[in-house]
């Protein structure tokens, strides 16, 4: 290798936040998928954990699921799962006082919260990335579609609509360009309208990451498909930065699994882990300022 080369290959270029653009985030873990190694980084200045560099624009994974992988399991995670968190979105919902019932629910899976929604009394729109999804989803729902964005998505509707509600269930962390997400949001929104996110919490990581190589393991925090672990303080930002108003942040309350001894302990770990930064789950609840 000529001296020139070896320059090339180590050379390091410098990375800076994908929210605030403070210089220098620091890395916490790699983990590895198919042949390539992503990273992700903290920045200290915003509190952001963040995926840097190359990563795919959306999850072909996910996008090229087929019928056969929708199974029990498979839904069980995106219905039945999810009823207790689904419930604490009412409660807030409904002391936020919304009273308008067109809900979108932004990468609608197979339609488990539309459901929730329906029988809450909600006219359900979704759409979601993977066709097979959508087509499933589509059987409760009539309005839901097979899209990747928004604006894609309501020009494809048979008459414009705007949304009293948005939803967006263990998918905004999966989102590369949060800032385009929300603008089309915000085009979407009715006046008044909320739009509320669940996402898993990024606080704590550095935790999950030292526990892991204690024994040896991976931390398991799939880094290529949730690019972005928002915290308190980088939820409320990415959201301000973004034109919206922070309504509240708070802690998700557990998602369920059929109890067990662990399942008790779990479910115990989470409810003492809620009322601090490092509760497993957050939510925001957002409006379009008036
Ligand atoms: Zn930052």
């Amino acid at each position: 290798m000529t001296p020139g080369s070896d320059l090339a290959a180590t050379a390091v270029t410098a990375l800076t936040c994908k929210l605030c653009g403070a210089p220098d985030p620091v890395p916490v873990f790699s983990e590895a998928a198919a042949d390539a190694v992503f990273t992700s980084y903290h920045c200290r200045a915003c509190d952001l954990f963040q995926t840097l560099g190359d990563i795919a624009a959306v999850s072909p994974d996910y996008v090229d699921l087929t019928a056969d992988q929708l199974d029990p399991m498979h839904v069980f995670l995106q219905t039945a799962h999810k009823k207790t968190a689904f419930d604490q979105w009412s409660r807030i919902i409904r002391r936020r006082g919304n009273s308008g019932k067109r809900l979108l629910d932004i990468g609608c899976g197979v339609g488990g919260f539309l459901d929730y929604a329906s029988a809450n009394g909600f006219e359900t729109y979704g759409f979601d990335a993977s066709a097979a999804q959508a087509e499933q989803a589509r059987i409760h729902h009539p309005n839901v579609r097979n899209f990747i964005d928004i604006d894609s998505y309501c020009t494809a509707l048979r008459e414009p609509v705007k949304f009293d509600v948005i939803t967006m269930w263990d998918v905004f962390e999966h989102i590369r360009t949060p800032a385009e997400l929300i603008a089309g949001v915000r085009r979407h929104l009715a006046p008044g309208g909320v739009f509320f996110v669940s996402v898993p919490n990024g606080a704590p990581n550095p935790m999950k990451v030292k526990l892991a190589r204690m024994r040896g393991r991976e931390p398991g925090l799939i880094p290529w498909e949730h690019v972005f672990y928002y915290t308190r303080n980088s939820l409320a930002r990415v959201m301000k930065d973004n034109g919206l108003d922070v309504a509240e942040i708070g802690a998700v309350v557990p998602y369920v699994r059929p109890m067990s001894v662990h399942e008790a302990v779990r479910r115990a770990g989470f409810g003492l882990l809620s009322s601090t930064r490092y509760a497993p789950q957050l939510f925001a609840v957002t409006r379009l300022p008036a």
